[in-house]
């Protein structure tokens, strides 16, 4: 394949990934939009492995046979509730990647000299650093996200000097690099240092406040591949990276907003936070409890009813059984709508894709500044599994970690009905006093079997 053709491919796949990223950004055409992702990246492949520049393309298709086998095999066996984790992961790949890159290239870097070798050096130094910091960042996130990591803030005496002392030596670092015309010493320990920064930045982020570094890693790890690009003088890959950075760095920025969350302060490890512990020792009072069947009678008397689902119902699958109540009630005539968090559930969007993948209508599910005024006067609020999205703390308590982050108020309406299985904390890990309000009961137990026992008694 010639240079022309290549170049002309690369620039219908980066259209193509244009049409995409316009595609995912609404539910009705995001299906097009993967269509688009996928067409770009087999078309930016085909033309990558057979273009003048690819060498050993036997080994190239092999290592793609293995890598493609291993990825089909976890896609088809990962949960939706493990889909972030996932993700995670697979930045921290890319990351790794970058790495891997940079010392290939400073290796190998042909026979440049002068400003060319100069700015090369520089590209080698920025790409091994972001992507060292993704990839450990992303390791972090994905034992935070997992559990197998505490999804408490890190708080380290000093940490904010430590980050700061971790930037201006690695600066320092880039300037003896490049002057030296490359050091592998110099190489390897800004490697170690991005490391530990990454590390650091992730484990210093509370639980609340995951969504955005997720977000914010996804960006990094298209920073990294962007770099990536400048190394191996990939046009198709800068602006791939490009890409996936913005729109990571515009996610995060919204999310943020939707959280009351300063930016810089999350970009930058928790920077302005005071690692504020929660009042843990507060007695809340006694909790009351319900049957299904209560709920169920409760429900047939309503004229209203908004449904706020969280991370429960998609661990307990519930949004089918949730989807039924909502037909019958609509039939008997009860208005029902549905309240979705920005950050409700592990990742953006995942309770909109649960509630579109069980087909509830997409005119009766609105965001929370949308439907946060109207619960004073609805009559019943079924919690489904979700617990920090609900937490009246977050607006009481000036202490909490999740302080400042705006909540659905479903404790305005007449009756809170909450469904999980026990007592314990959400992921932030913080009590939630809504369960303690005189309006509130608690139906324990599985969401998916709750619902199903409430459909048993609604004809
Ligand atoms: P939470 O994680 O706060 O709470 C979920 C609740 O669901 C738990 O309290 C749990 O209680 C209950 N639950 C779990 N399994 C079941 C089940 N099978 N049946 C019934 N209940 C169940 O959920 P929210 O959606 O309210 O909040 C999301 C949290 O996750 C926020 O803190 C957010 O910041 C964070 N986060 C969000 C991300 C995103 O992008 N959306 C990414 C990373 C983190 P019990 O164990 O008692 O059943």
């Amino acid at each position: 394949m010639s240079a022309g053709i290549v170049q002309a491919a690369y620039i219908v796949a980066a259209v193509l990934f244009i049409m995409s990223l316009a595609g995912l950004s609404k539910q009705e055409t995001a299906r097009s939009g993967n269509y688009y992702g996928i067409a770009g990246m087999a078309i930016a492949l085909i033309a990558t492995i057979f273009g003048p520049d690819a060498a050993g393309t036997g080994w190239i298709i092999l290592a793609m046979i293995i890598g493609g086998a291993i990825g089909i095999h976890y896609a088809k066996k990962v949960e939706m509730t493990e889909m972030p984790e996932l993700v995670a992961i697979l930045h921290s790949f890319v990351g790794m990647a970058a790495v891997l890159v940079g010392f290939n290239t400073y290796i190998d870097h042909g026979d440049l000299t002068g400003a060319l070798l100069n700015i090369h050096l520089v590209e080698v130094f920025l790409g091994v650093f972001i992507g060292a910091v993704t990839f450990t960042g992303s390791v972090v996130a994905f034992g935070k996200l997992r559990g197998s990591i505490s999804s408490k803030a890190l708080m380290l005496p000093h940490r904010h000097k430590l980050n700061l002392a971790a930037i201006v030596v690695s600066f320092l670092l880039m300037v003896i690099f490049v002057k030296a015309e490359g050091s592998m010493f110099a190489l390897i320990l800004v490697t170690l240092i991005a490391f530990a920064f990454g590390y650091h930045l992730v484990a210093s982020i509370g639980g609340a406040d995951m969504p955005v570094v997720v977000s914010m890693l996804n960006s990094y790890s298209g920073w990294a591949a962007a770099a990536a690009g400048f190394m191996l003088a990939n046009d198709l890959l800068i602006v791939t990276g490009a890409l996936v950075g913005s729109s990571g760095a515009i996610l995060s920025y919204i999310m943020c907003k939707a959280m009351n969350r300063s930016f810089i302060s999350v970009i930058a490890g928790g920077f302005g936070s005071d690692g504020a512990a929660p009042s843990d020792d507060v007695d809340h009072g006694e909790h009351q409890e319900a049957s299904a069947e209560e709920v169920a009678e409760m429900l047939k008397d309503a004229r209203s009813v908004i449904i706020t689902p969280g991370y429960g119902m998609a661990v307990a699958q519930a949004q089918y059984p949730v989807h039924e109540i909502t037909d019958k009630l609509r039939k008997k005539g009860v208005e029902v709508r549905f309240g979705i968090h920005p950050v409700a559930g592990r990742l953006p969007g995942h309770m909109n894709v649960l509630l579109a993948e069980a087909k509830v209508p997409y005119d009766i599910v609105l965001e929370m500044d949308e439907i946060n005024e109207d619960f004073d006067e609805t009559d019943v609020v079924l919690v489904i599994g979700a617990n920090d999205t609900v937490n009246p703390a977050a607006m009481e308590d000036p202490n909490s970690p999740i302080a400042g982050m705006p909540v659905l108020e479903v404790w305005n309406a007449k009756h809170v009905i909450v469904f999980k299985r026990s007592m314990n904390t959400g992921y932030a890990g913080v009590q939630n006093p809504l369960f303690f309000k005189e309006n509130s009961q608690m139906l324990f137990g599985d969401a998916k079997d709750s619902c199903l026992h409430i459909l048993e008694h609604l004809d």
